[in-house]
């Protein structure tokens, strides 16, 4: 039996999420500005207060660290889109 680990999915809140663990930038964003947790460790159970996001690649990495013990977590945000590359479908769908 095995089973993948997503330890971090859920220390973060769904409340955070708009999908399975998928982070959201705006909610995310309300929450560091008023201080507000996120989610809950898995260690010792207390409150995870939010990070600023980082950009890693293609992804935004939302990082939270436990209030009690500083363990920390990382929530995913969507994949950041290329502007380039969309313009350039859109305009190959239009071509066809
Ligand atoms: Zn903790």
């Amino acid at each position: 039996m095995t089973q993948p680990r997503s330890e971090h999915r859920r220390e973060i809140w769904p409340s955070m999420c708009i999908g399975y663990g998928v982070v959201s930038g705006i909610e995310w964003a309300r929450a560091l500005d008023a201080g507000l947790a996120v989610g809950t460790c898995s260690r010792c159970g207390q409150l995870m207060k939010p990070l600023p996001a980082e950009q890693q690649g293609a992804r935004i990495v939302y990082p939270a660290r436990c209030a009690g013990c500083g363990r920390e977590a990382q929530g995913m945000g969507p994949r950041v889109e290329k502007p380039k590359k969309s313009a350039q479908d859109a305009k190959a769908a239009r071509v066809t």
